[in-house]
């Protein structure tokens, strides 16, 4: 089995700026079930029987559920981000849009959250104290020293799990909330958009 088309689409979701939902079938024909929002934390080539029981190669994803990905609460407990400059931690934050070779759903566990936490990283040192929105500065500093801002995954369903730094902005939680339940989130959201990409170019 190679990686083409579909297994492809879900090992390169985060690059490509997709969400992935998972939906079970419970049995053949019958009905579908919503499992949620994940992320392709890695992937490994294995040998399985298939229906013949013949011996071939299949793709396996481990697959981390995005709620409970989000990083804001224990990483407003923690120490200042890496002192890094910005290219390198863009560097950072581009490689985490990559999913890993990487079995252990343990590891994959892990690798997943060093992503988000790059691409974190990345776009808040982009925003230099400043809410990418509304360009105020952020509303306070946290018990770290650092400017308090959050960073919103534009057009996704979730700010959780890893993403592309072409769409994440770091927000002031005012524009935060108004690009989630606002009456004009979509244009907000376009705007914010073209703007982290003219950035990112
Ligand atoms: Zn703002
Ligand atoms: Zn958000």
């Amino acid at each position: 089995m190679r990686m083409i088309s579909g297994n492809r689409a879900i090992r390169d979701h985060v690059q490509n700026g997709k969400d992935l939902l998972l939906f079970q079938q419970t049995k053949k024909g019958g009905r579908v079930r919503f499992e949620g929002l994940f992320v392709c934390a890695g992937w490994e080539i294995e040998q399985q029987p298939d229906k013949n029981r013949q011996q071939r190669q299949a793709i396996v994803f481990t697959l981390v559920p995005q709620s409970g990905l989000s990083i804001e609460a224990e990483d407003l407990a923690t120490a200042a981000p890496p002192d890094f400059p910005l290219a390198e931690l863009r560097e950072r934050a581009l490689q985490a849009a990559l999913a890993s070779n990487e079995a252990s759903p343990r590891i994959a566990l892990a690798n997943v959250r060093a992503r988000s936490k790059a691409v974190r990283d990345y776009v808040l040192a982009r925003a230099a104290g400043a809410c990418e929105s509304c360009r105020s500065p952020a509303p306070f500093l946290t018990s770290s020293g650092q400017p308090y801002l959050e960073a919103h995954h534009i057009h996704k369903l979730s700010d959780g799990g890893p993403d592309h730094p072409n769409s994440v902005a770091a927000l002031c939680p005012n524009c935060h909330r108004q690009a989630h339940f606002g009456a004009h989130q979509i244009a907000l959201n376009d705007t914010l958009l073209e703007r982290v990409q003219r950035f990112e170019k």
